[in-house]
């Protein structure tokens, strides 16, 4: 458990008192044995660092699998369609970071040469690769002495240490940078990282830390002053963008269609269904498609949260009397076929109960599929 010195005195080996008792602490009671651990290669490194950001590690855990899995090496991973990654992320959120992880593959292996940069300086300049990512990687790769502060290590840093002010704004960012990189041990780097990021993910947590179990509680500013549930200081309040969003969901022969949507933008690079216009959704359909609507079918409205949006989305079950005469850019699917694309969680919440209605039509009287079901109004994570 802690010693009572604070960070400032050294320990042997050129350690601090914080980076003795956080390395303890890992060896002892830390994670050994999460799907990325225990491999230095860099590639794996960087997919399980990309998939952390933002993300929670019992969330990435199966996305991770399964995607290394479909892309085991970084030339299966260049040599992919950026539909197939997309696919691979579908329900993780924040896409970007898998058209990045894909163009940085393709980077990587037809421009330098198929070697990822295990140097934190050169990783760093790769798509999506950040300054804390870069040196994760350095430090997983090669045990480079790189600090490394993510939103977790933010947050210790910032209890410990005793930091005022919301850790985006850059003064105190790079206060932090400085303490991250001041603290460092001379040795065990790859155990003192891991300790860092364990502490704040299990211990040193957003909500409720468990100080008593955490081997900085000795000089932890926060804890001594009581100030752990207002470290770090929170973002300024960013007003939550509300946004009516229609989306038509057309059919035709069982068939539903499905659109590319364009990057960047919300949901970029993945299939959804078109979006409403202003119009009344029978005279778009026959706009759109040149044929008119047999049924027009309108579900309830649900919301579905981003980082600073809220969409409230209201589905148009729109059902084409004939084929359409205009083509557009997208794809007729089965509602089947459609859950296997690369789709964002609220389209997948509205083609499951689709597919499955299409799949009791088959299975049961073998009548044509004509049905729409409403899905019930909901909240979606996302
Ligand atoms: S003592 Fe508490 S507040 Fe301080 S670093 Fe440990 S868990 Fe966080």
């Amino acid at each position: 458990m802690a010693g009572s010195c604070g960070p400032a005195i050294v320990c042997w080996s050129g350690m601090s008192h914080f980076s003795f008792r956080l390395i303890a602490w890992q060896q002892h009671s830390g994670r050994h044995d999460l799907p990325w651990q225990g491999s230095r290669d860099p590639y794996r490194i960087w997919v399980s660092e990309i998939m952390l950001q933002q993300t929670q590690v019992s969330t990435v855990i199966p996305y991770y699998q399964r995607f290394m899995e479909r892309f085991p090496d970084l030339p299966a991973l260049a040599a992919a369609d950026l539909e197939e990654v997309l696919r691979c992320w579908s329900g993780l959120g924040y896409y970007s970071r898998a058209r990045h992880l894909h163009a940085a593959a393709c980077h990587v292996v037809y421009e330098l040469g198929g070697v990822f940069p295990r140097e934190a300086m050169l990783a760093v300049q790769l798509p999506g690769v950040g300054r804390s990512t870069a040196a994760a990687i350095a430090v997983f790769s090669a045990g480079a002495r790189e600090a490394i502060l993510d939103g977790n290590v933010k947050r210790v840093l910032a209890r410990h240490q005793g930091v005022h002010g919301w850790p985006g704004d850059a003064q105190v960012e790079a206060r932090l940078w400085e303490l991250a990189r001041s603290l460092l041990p001379g040795q065990d780097i790859e155990a003192y990282t891991q300790g860092l990021m364990d502490l704040g993910a299990t211990v040193c947590t957003r909500r409720a830390p468990r100080c008593a179990f955490c081997p900085l509680q000795a000089d932890c500013v926060a804890r001594l002053g009581g100030l752990a549930d207002q470290l770090p200081t929170p973002r300024p309040r960013i007003p939550v963008q509300q946004q009516q969003l229609r989306l038509m969901i057309y059919s035709h022969a069982g068939r539903v269609w499905l659109e590319r949507r364009p990057a960047p933008g919300i949901w970029g690079g993945l299939w959804c269904f078109a979006r409403g216009d202003s119009d009344e959704p029978g005279a778009q359909c026959e706009r759109t498609w040149g044929v008119p609507a047999i049924r027009v079918n309108c579900g309830e409205v649900f919301s579905h949260t981003l980082t600073h949006r809220r969409l409230h989305i209201e589905p148009v079950m729109v059902e084409l009397r004939d084929a359409p005469r205009h083509t557009s850019v997208g794809r007729w699917l089965a509602p089947d076929e459609a859950l296997t694309m690369a789709i964002p969680v609220p389209v997948r919440r509205l083609l499951q109960p689709l597919a499955a209605a299409a799949d009791s039509k088959r299975t049961t009287s073998g009548a044509q599929y004509n049905g729409m079901p409403v899905p019930p109004a909901d909240q979606v994570g996302r």
